[in-house]
């Protein structure tokens, strides 16, 4: 595992627009240590402790104040307001999270080229890694809090080849990595399946642990579960509904890349249990979700659908019961949805 994190971080992608980062040599023990954390979640995860993610950063940024770009959503907030973001992750970290998710979302190429901020790839995607590590080191508290590195398909929206694709995800991976994230969490709203397995591929040699995150929707009339998207059942109508494949065997297809986790991600609330179910019948390793409140109104987050934190927490201790592992929020659970949760849930 060391080698295979030394022999990830330095190397150097033969294929041509790939953009590595520079990086600063790493000394063994660093290494060493940067891999036997990575290790001991993994080593939590798998014999059934219960994780507790965090919840959203961008709309609690949006929430304090931050305004979101209309291109690169809570991205900006690295330039314009690390304090905020900073903030942020301390609010979670206080809360009681067990790992806290770096604020780059939208910070890959795909997404920041588009915006014409191609330029700030390095920048900000180190400059967001630094702010969680900060965080995580002005805490006096002896618990163990893991640093996960958001490496995001958001703004490829299909219109990039799963190659382009992966090529943008490994990038922000390899930062990421170097910078010193503990594991790579790799979220994959709104992206088929083909894009989302090279991007799996493009990442696992790094040697850190890669946790996937799908969203779902629910068919109306058969209650299936499906990949694809519907932030809010209560608040769409059928163009906001995409709907690809079956989502537990879609799941499973990605899991057999080399993933190490399973997770739901920014879906309806309401759909959570049922994904689980889904998930559970085609993957038997480690899984777990992070549903959202409210539905995308461009550039911000509507908070609507909101749900009391110990409402949640009464859902995310059901998704415990059902065999789930990791448990978090997205957009629109905030700290007090992961406290409660933490109080409900934690090992
Ligand atoms: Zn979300």
């Amino acid at each position: 595992m060391v080698q295979s994190l030394a022999g990830g971080l330095y190397n150097r992608d033969p294929r041509p627009g790939v953009h590595t980062p520079r990086a600063e040599p790493v000394g063994h023990c660093e290494v060493n240590e940067k891999m036997s954390k990575a290790a001991e979640l993994e080593a939590r995860v798998q014999r059934g402790d219960v994780v507790v993610l965090d919840g959203a950063m961008g709309t609690e940024l949006e929430r304090l104040g931050a305004p979101m770009h209309d291109a690169v959503w809570c991205g900006k907030a690295l330039e314009d307001y690390p304090d905020l973001v900073r903030e942020v992750h301390r609010s979670y970290i206080d809360a009681g999270a067990d790992v806290i998710t770096t604020n780059t979302y939208a910070s890959a190429r795909h997404a920041l080229e588009p915006g014409g901020l191609g330029d700030r790839v390095e920048e900000w995607n180190t400059r967001a890694v630094a702010l969680a590590r900060e965080a995580r080191d002005a805490t006096d508290s002896p618990r163990r809090v893991y640093v996960a590195g958001s490496v995001s398909t958001f703004g490829s929206f299909n219109h990039l080849s799963p190659d382009e694709l992966a090529r943008g995800l490994r990038e922000q991976a390899l930062i990421l990595a170097v910078q010193g994230v503990d594991l790579l969490l790799l979220e994959t709203l709104g992206t088929k399946r083909d894009g989302i397995e090279a991007g799996v591929e493009a990442i696992t040699d790094i040697g850190l642990p890669v946790w996937v995150a799908m969203s779902c929707m629910q068919r109306r009339d058969s209650g299936k579960v499906m990949h694809g998207i519907e932030e809010s059942q209560a608040h769409s109508d059928a163009g906001d509904r995409q709907e690809y494949e079956p989502f537990g065997p879609a799941m499973a297809a990605v899991m057999a890349r080399g993933a190490t986790a399973a997770l739901m991600m920014h879906s309806d609330l309401n759909v959570t249990r049922a994904a689980l179910e889904s998930i559970a019948a085609h993957y038997d390793g480690p899984r777990g979700a992070y549903p959202n409140a409210g539905h995308w109104l461009r550039p911000q987050w509507a908070f609507v659908d909101q749900v009391s934190p110990e409402a949640y927490a009464e859902e995310a201790s059901a998704w415990v019961e059902s065999g789930a592992r990791i448990v978090g929020g997205c957009c629109g659970i905030g700290p007090a949805h992961i406290k409660a949760v933490c109080e409900r849930v934690a090992a």
